[in-house]
C-alpha cells in the first residue's frame, strides 16, 4: 500500500499496487461465486461521480435563502457504478443493497424498492404520516425552509404537497444530522436488518463507516462469522475485520467483476441515457410491502372496498369487467388485484 498526497489521516487516499488490486479481485470473485445472499452497502463514494452536492452545500445555500440546483435532474444521472451494481442484482448475485445515499439513484438505475434499504431517506420520496403511503417524484420532494425548535435549526420536512388519499401534508424522507431519532423514515432498517441476518457476503463500497447504523452492521457480520469486503480509497474503521481490503476506485472494482461475471455494463448504460427506468408512482407501506405470500395478500385485501380495489386497477390502466353476480364480485376483484402483483411484493 502507498499512499499518494499528504492529507489529514481521514481524508488521505490510499492505493493498491495494480497487481495486487488484481489478485484481490478474483479473491473477491470466488466469494461472490461461493455466496448465496451477499449484501452490497454504498456509501457517498459511489455517486461522487454524478456531481453530488452534499449536504452540507445545500444547507449553506438554504441559509443563504437559495435554492440548490440539486433538484435539476435532468443534468444528474446515476453513474456506472450504480449500472453495475444493477447488473449484479440482475444476475442475481447481489441480494440486497443497503445504502446511506440520499441521491435516489440506485433506484434510478433499476433496483426495486424491495431489495433496498437507504437507511437515510430518498430526495425523490415524500411520504404520508398518517397513511405510510409514499410518493416517488421524479424532482427533489424537499422544501429548503429552516425551522427553528427552541434553540435547533433544521430543515422543515413538510413538503408542499398532499397525500391524495387522506389528503395530509406529505414529509420528505431525508434523515438530516439534527433529526436525532425522529428521522421521518426509519423503516428501512428493519429491511437491513432482515437481510443482514441471511447475509453470508457484505461488500462495503465507498464508505468511511463512521454513521451509525453503518459501523454497526459490519461488526455485526463479522461476529457472525460471514466475509466483509471493503472497497474504499480511505481507511474506514472496520478495516481491521475485513477479510478482502480494496484500496482502489470503487468503479475500477465494480467494472472488473461485471466483465468478470460478464455482465454487459454497456446496455444498462444506454437505458439510463433515456431514464426508463425513473416512473413516478406511489409506493405502498412497508408492512404491506413485506405481505409476500398470497394468503396474506387474500387477507389483506378482503378488508378493502370495492371501490378501493377498482381503484388500484383503474391507477394501474388494467382493463377489468367486473362480474355481474354481485355475491361473487369480490372475491373476483381479490384474485384479479393477486393477479396482476403476483410478481412484486409490493403493490404499487
Ligand atoms: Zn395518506
Amino acid at each position: 500500500m502507498s499512499s499518494s498526497v499528504i492529507l489529514p489521516d481521514d481524508i488521505r487516499e490510499y492505493h493498491d499496487p495494480p497487481e495486487q488490486v488484481q489478485e484481490k479481485i478474483e479473491q473477491l470473485m470466488e466469494l461472490i461465486r461461493n455466496s448465496k445472499h451477499m449484501v452490497i452497502f454504498t456509501g457517498a463514494g459511489v455517486s461522487t461521480s454524478a456531481g453530488i452536492q452534499d449536504f452540507r452545500g445545500y444547507l449553506t445555500l438554504a441559509k443563504q435563502g437559495i435554492k440548490s440546483t440539486l433538484s435539476d435532474f435532468t443534468k444528474i444521472r446515476p453513474t456506472i457504478e450504480h449500472v453495475a451494481i444493477y447488473k449484479l442484482f440482475e444476475a442475481g448475485y447481489l441480494k440486497h443493497l443497503i445504502s446511506q445515499n440520499t441521491d435516489g439513484f440506485h433506484l434510478r438505475s433499476g433496483i426495486p424498492i424491495t431489495s433496498i434499504s437507504e437507511l437515510h431517506g430518498n430526495i425523490n420520496i415524500e411520504k404520508c404520516p398518517k397513511c405510510e403511503r409514499s410518493y416517488w417524484r421524479k424532482h427533489d420532494v424537499r422544501d429548503y425552509e429552516i425551522e427553528v425548535k427552541g434553540t435547533h435549526e433544521r430543515i422543515r420536512h413538510t413538503t408542499s404537497r398532499q397525500c391524495v388519499y387522506c389528503h395530509c401534508n406529505l414529509r420528505d424522507t431525508v434523515v438530516n444530522c439534527f433529526d436525532r431519532t425522529e428521522g421521518p423514515h426509519l423503516f428501512p432498517l428493519e429491511t437491513a436488518q432482515d437481510h443482514l441476518k441471511l447475509c453470508d457476503l457484505y461488500i462495503i463500497l465507498g464508505s468511511s463507516l463512521t454513521v451509525y447504523p453503518a459501523n454497526y452492521f459490519s461488526k455485526y457480520i463479522n461476529c457472525q462469522q460471514k466475509p466483509v469486503v471493503i472497497v474504499n480509497l480511505q481507511k474506514t474503521s472496520a478495516d481491521d475485520i475485513a477479510s478482502i481490503r480494496i484500496f482502489t476506485e470503487i468503479k475500477d472494482v465494480l467494472i472488473r467483476l461485471c466483465e468478470g461475471f460478464q455482465l454487459n455494463i454497456n446496455s444498462g448504460i444506454t437505458d439510463l441515457e433515456t431514464d426508463l427506468n425513473f416512473k413516478e408512482m406511489i409506493i405502498m407501506p412497508y408492512a404491506i410491502r413485506k405481505l409476500d405470500c398470497i394468503k396474506e395478500k387474500t387477507e389483506y385485501l378482503k378488508k378493502k372496498s370495492e371501490t378501493e380495489l377498482m381503484m388500484f386497477l383503474t391507477e394501474r390502466r388494467i382493463a377489468y369487467e367486473p362480474p355481474a353476480d354481485a355475491k361473487i364480485r369480490k372475491d373476483h376483484l381479490v384474485a384479479t388485484v393477486i393477479r396482476h402483483c403476483r410478481k412484486t411484493v409490493y403493490w404499487v
